[in-house]
């Protein structure tokens, strides 16, 4: 754990929302500024746009994304002065001539992907662990951050009758609270952005009744979080029979929505559950609509669906390739997001009017939930490996309630005191009482269908 983890955790109260608002504020100062309410309208306006205006915009940018990319970013000029080499003259104006773009690609040389009219040290640096544990490193420009949280604001907050304005919370992977802590608070105020950030951690049964009466003592108006952990609050608020909090809606990302997590959550908020789909790189985005349609953000990316090498027709399920559109000075060109999903069989009418495609279910990769020895779900773990370990790929394996083993393919330098950290890291989430066993390994095998599992729970359905 860094040490202003540690730092943070030892604050009072008072203090820890001091730190909060202040990052708050420093991040609504990269999110918002003087065009952001213009953005907002003119995305807005686009949602009626007809198909052939979209197919036109989307060509144009295509177009301006493509050459930028071809003849502007370090990795894709070398890709096709290689090609060129070897005597392949296919134009690079054509999306279907790019090959499929890896995130380990992305992973290993990422600073080749920024254009090389960007300076780096003006630009807003993400660094995620995605799904997988493995980290990946994101570059994005002011105005790239500004058009994001425009579009946000737009498609996800103002659709819903709620705005940034609001009073929100937000149930995420950050440890704003240690886990070993049994009294509230597990939250921190963040003034900067109105939001009650809380624990995905201690959502032990015997804690949710402090959760709700946080939501009630902070007013908050709506909720925004893993489906996971927003789904574990509301199955103890029913138990509790505590139903009498009123949301105006439960926003849910990061993790697919299924039927049960909508219909407990909705009953426990006393408001429509919507789902919403993304990810860190910014190559394709969607939220759902009052009338239970995702619809896609075509201004964020280009999505194409592929079954064994061919595109897939809409109801078909395949991978999700993903051309970025609004990130054009990190450009991701067929970038294999690592989600399985399909467009929607439907001819993009939708009974809101708006004409921004629809996609079909997203499948997701579905991590299994962990149990804590009392008992509480842990959703996802991957914030573990968030800050910089030496770790190339991991693998979080439950083997009974009381005994987690994890598989680390370890990099350069990694050594016992990295051991120890993953140790304490895991015990801060599932607690003290927890058995965590780390094992080195060459390599962590994949499913039978080639993929990638973060996490495998052994226990018991
Ligand atoms: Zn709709």
């Amino acid at each position: 754990m860094p040490d202003w983890v540690k730092l943070y955790h030892q604050m009072p109260y008072p203090l820890r929302t001091l730190v909060a608002s202040a990052r708050g504020y420093h991040l609504r100062s990269w999110r918002y500024g003087r065009k952001t309410e213009l953005l907002i309208a003119e995305y807005l306006e686009h949602e009626t746009w007809s198909m052939k205006q979209w197919r036109k915009w989307q060509e144009e940018k295509l177009a301006f994304l493509l050459h930028r990319a071809a003849t502007q970013v370090p990795y894709y000029r070398e890709q096709w002065n290689q090609r060129r080499r070897q005597g392949d003259r296919a134009s690079w104006e054509y999306l279907e001539n790019w090959p499929i773009l890896s995130k380990d690609a992305v992973r290993s040389v990422p600073t080749q992907f920024i254009a090389e009219d960007r300076n780096i040290k003006n630009m807003y640096h993400e660094h995620t662990s995605g799904t997988t544990g493995k980290a990946l490193d994101l570059w994005w420009s002011r105005e790239t951050v500004q058009n994001w949280y425009a579009l946000f604001e737009a498609r996800c907050r103002l659709w819903h009758e709620v705005s940034r304005h609001d009073r929100w919370a937000i149930l995420g992977g950050q440890l704003v609270t240690p886990v070993g802590q049994r009294r509230p608070p597990f939250w921190v105020w963040n003034a900067g952005l109105n939001q009650l950030y809380m624990s995905s951690y201690h959502l032990a049964p015997e804690l949710i009744s402090a959760y709700l009466d946080a939501l009630c003592c902070y007013q908050v108006v709506y909720l925004w979080g893993y489906t996971s952990s927003l789904y574990s609050l509301a199955i103890e608020a029913i138990k509790q029979k505590r139903i009498n909090i009123q949301m105006k809606v439960v926003l849910t990302n990061a993790e697919p929505l299924y039927d049960y997590q909508r219909s407990a959550i909705e009953t426990a908020f006393n408001c429509p559950v919507r789902e919403t789909y993304g990810m860190a790189e910014i190559a394709a985005a969607a939220s759902e609509c009052r009338h239970g349609q995702m619809h896609i953000w075509p201004e964020v990316g280009y999505v194409e669906v592929m079954n064994n090498d061919q595109t897939a027709s809409p109801g078909v399920v395949g991978e999700l390739i993903c051309t970025g559109l609004l990130n054009m000075d990190m450009p991701l060109i067929r970038y294999q997001v690592g989600d399985e999903g399909s467009l929607s069989l439907l001819d993009n009418v939708c009974s809101c009017s708006r004409s921004l495609p629809l996609l079909g279910k997203v499948h997701g990769r579905v991590d299994d939930v962990l149990y804590a020895p009392d008992g509480r779900r842990v959703g996802r773990l991957d914030p573990v490996f968030k800050a910089r370990l030496p770790v190339i790929e991991a693998q979080i394996i439950q083997e009974t309630l009381d005994v987690i083993r994890v598989k680390v393919v370890p990099a350069v330098g990694f050594g016992a005191a990295d051991t120890q950290d993953i140790i304490l890291r895991i015990q801060q989430r599932l607690g003290a009482g927890m058995q965590v066993i780390v094992e080195t390994v060459n390599e962590i095998p994949r499913t039978k269908a080639g993929k990638f599992k973060a996490v495998i729970s052994k226990l018991p359905q």
